[in-house]
């Protein structure tokens, strides 16, 4: 398969995103800096970086697992945007492999645009307001890299700075998701990092979450999921 040509939106949405990534990370260093330059006050700010970052991973979690879960490549408009997307990858999982940078991260970013052009309203003067920052900032990058993550840990070789990311877990890892890719496809979505797959498990979220719609919409979970996607 050839490598997919991102469309025009995408190019704009890695541009913005780094635009509003930067303009974001200055304004909070420069406003916390005037305001309170104590290691309690950046540690406060870091809490809250590191809460983004472990949202991002759920919020991967449970984007892929809809995905994988709901609906079919038929389905009104998600469908051929989302859907068969997802599917494929079970299918070829090395396809994400070929992808360009900005093939691989167009659609996160402008995922994290409304988000992130929200965050600069947030009045800094605020004594709340880097933390909130902070969490928004670090949420969107790591929503920005889940895709970047995902290739990497689907790439044959990686240079040592993404082996280190991988090792310490700051990126997911590639034994751990492979986890993910044995049929049924069920277990393990989260793929930005991984961290909740474990707990996620622990307390049966994804299944409670598949009960709860079934019994609500009548929709059966993965009814389609061993199609060929390219039907
Ligand atoms: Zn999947
Ligand atoms: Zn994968």
């Amino acid at each position: 398969m050839v490598a997919r040509i991102p469309a025009p939106q995408e190019y704009v949405g890695v541009f913005l995103f780094f635009g509003l990534f930067g303009a974001l990370a200055f304004r909070l260093a420069q406003a916390q800096v005037a305001r309170d330059p104590s290691l309690s006050a950046w540690l406060w700010i870091a809490a809250a970086a590191f809460a983004g970052y472990v949202v991002s991973d759920f919020v991967s979690g449970l984007v892929h697992w809809t995905f994988d879960t709901w609906g079919s490549n038929d389905s009104f408009i998600v469908g051929k945007a989302f859907i068969h997307h997802f599917r494929m990858h079970h299918f070829d999982p090395k396809d994400i492999t070929r992808h360009g940078f900005v093939a691989t991260n167009g659609n996160n970013c402008l995922a994290t645009l409304p988000a992130l052009a929200a965050a600069l309203f947030i009045p800094l003067e605020a004594p709340w307001a880097s933390a909130a920052v902070a969490f928004v900032v670090s949420l969107c990058l790591g929503v920005f890299m889940t895709n970047q993550f995902h290739k990497w840990a689907h790439a044959d070789a990686v240079g040592p700075f993404v082996a280190f990311l991988q090792a310490s877990g700051l990126a997911l890892g590639r034994e751990h998701h492979d986890i993910h890719h044995r049929a049924p496809f069920d277990t393990h979505y989260c793929i930005t990092t991984g961290w909740l797959n474990r707990p996620l498990m622990a307390i049966g979220f994804f299944r409670g979450m598949e009960r709860l719609i079934s019994r609500i919409t009548g929709a059966v979970p993965r009814r389609d999921d061993l199609r060929d996607p390219e039907r």
